[in-house]
């Protein structure tokens, strides 16, 4: 008889995780708090997405299903497309030819994934919040949302991938020697639409991610298959300006007007979206372990939730999916030894671009606009263009190396900054950037065998 798994939430990684396993033939069922959302989903509601990226989708392509997530749902976006105060543009290709970041639907990739847990035998509950966890027997109880009736499920696994609050983790709290640490960074998030133009076109450049970089706080823009393109501010809750200080929506329009005024003159909704949608918070959370008794474990953002600045919440829950069934071909239902080496590989990874994305942050709002920044990338792109087997880098080893692991590309991007820094330290780099004495002086700096994938 099938081992029997349970999944707690069916977001983008638990509906994944049940495809990985109902494909190993376990008896798979998931429960999920909300109702399902292919049922309740209002027509024109509003459209969020996100960047899906190689790690992503070599997790996808795992399961047979990457070529149809790229078909049927995905725009590749090739390039940052940075917007100054005066709507002056300017380009920055993400990787090499060809190499793109893919704007995807989130509730869309949802669908479509709890479609295929289903179609290959999961169970999917919906109303059912879980509620507790006991990890001897191991059991979960859950509370229906609805009815509030209370019931109890005992799987012979356990799987919390309920989100960066999750319940299963909840109960791990409470058991001696768990380690959790939870961080609020200062700045949340809002999000606004620029609507598809009148025939249904683009408003704006449509195979590229927007950004309007402004120190300490930016906008950005993915776009969407109906022509639109959802934009989301991050910015301080406090201080000025801020959240609190753009207390009235005239207030919020004059802001940007001055900061962001190309962008203001597209948002034909502005007004109504400035009140309507919320302000949210944006969460750091680190835990240790994400196991227990090899019975239960964390997945997803349940285990390492991060901020969204490098576009890799999604796809590092999927590269988790992808390394636990690894895991399982080698060790089959060994189940104690699969659950420790689980864990002790997707730790270090999971802090790993915890950092990295906060880093990309600062790069994103503030550095995308600095002189020296972009003549630092712009040295490092020819140099890899030049050595590609000494230097990769760091985005193209976040973004377009999955063999590449998220700690390896940081130890690796740790390397680089040295060079870099005593590059930049160069008299007049910024006349001789291009010059052979540069590139004789990085080929000294870096050894043989690069800083590459
Ligand atoms: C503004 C923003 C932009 C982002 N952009 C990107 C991006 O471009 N690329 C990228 O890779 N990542 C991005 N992310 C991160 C990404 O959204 C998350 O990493 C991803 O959703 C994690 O998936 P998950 O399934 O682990 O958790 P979730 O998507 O949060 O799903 C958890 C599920 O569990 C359910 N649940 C919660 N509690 C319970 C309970 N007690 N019982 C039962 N079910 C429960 C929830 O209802 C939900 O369906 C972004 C995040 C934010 C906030």
């Amino acid at each position: 008889m099938a081992e029997k798994i349970a999944i707690t939430g069916a977001g983008l990684v638990g509906s994944l995780l049940g495809v990985y396993l109902a494909k190993r033939n376990f008896d798979v069922s998931i429960y999920e708090r909300r109702p399902d959302a292919r049922k309740t989903q209002l027509a024109g509601g509003r459209s969020i997405n996100l960047a899906l990226s190689d790690r992503g989708l070599e997790a996808l392509a795992r399961v047979g299903l990457a070529d149809k997530v790229l078909r049927e749902m995905a725009i590749p976006m090739y390039r940052r497309v940075m917007h100054d105060q005066e709507g002056n543009l300017t380009y920055q290709p993400y990787g090499k030819d060809g190499q793109a970041i893919n704007s995807v639907s989130r509730s869309g990739l949802n669908a479509l994934l709890m479609d295929q847990a289903e179609e290959h035998g999961v169970e999917i509950h919906f109303e059912q919040a879980c509620a507790e966890v006991d990890f001897e027997q191991p059991a979960l109880h859950f509370e229906n949302v609805l009815s509030g009736e209370k019931s109890t499920v005992k799987p012979h696994r356990i799987f919390g991938a309920d989100g960066a609050f999750s319940a299963v983790r909840g109960a791990l709290q409470k058991t001696d020697r768990f380690s959790y640490s939870q961080h609020y960074i200062e700045h949340g998030y809002k999000e606004l639409t620029i609507p598809p133009a009148k025939d249904g076109g683009f408003l704006m450049e449509k195979n590229a991610l927007h950004i309007w970089p402004r120190g300490n706080y930016m906008l950005i823009a993915l776009p969407n298959p109906d022509g639109s393109f959802t934009c989301t501010l991050f910015f301080p809750y406090e201080g000025d300006p801020s959240f609190s200080s753009l207390d009235s929506t005239e207030k919020a329009r004059s802001f940007f007007k001055e900061q962001f005024a190309d962008a203001l003159a597209l948002m034909s909704d502005f007004d109504q979206e400035w009140e309507e949608n919320p302000n949210s918070s944006l969460v750091i959370i680190r835990c240790y372990p994400w196991t227990k008794n090899g019975k239960v474990a964390l997945i997803g953002d349940a285990s390492h939730a991060i901020v969204p600045f490098y576009g890799q919440g999604m796809n590092s829950g999927f590269e988790d999916c992808l390394v636990f069934d690894q895991l399982l071909e080698k060790h089959g239902t060994n189940w104690e030894p699969l659950f420790e080496e689980y864990q002790q590989l997707r730790k270090p990874d999971g802090d790993a671009i915890a950092d990295l994305a906060m880093r990309n942050f600062v790069e994103m709002r503030d550095l995308t606009g600095d002189a020296d920044f972009l003549l630092q990338k712009k040295i490092e792109a020819r140099f890899a263009e030049k050595y590609p087997e000494r230097w990769t880098p760091l985005y193209s080893l976040v973004t377009f190396s999955a063999q590449t692991r998220y700690s390896e590309a940081q130890a690796l991007g740790q390397k680089q900054d040295e060079v870099m820094a005593q590059i930049m330290a160069m008299p007049n780099i910024h006349e001789k950037w291009d010059s052979a004495e540069v590139e004789t002086k990085m080929l000294e700096l870096i050894p043989e065998q690069g800083f590459s994938a």
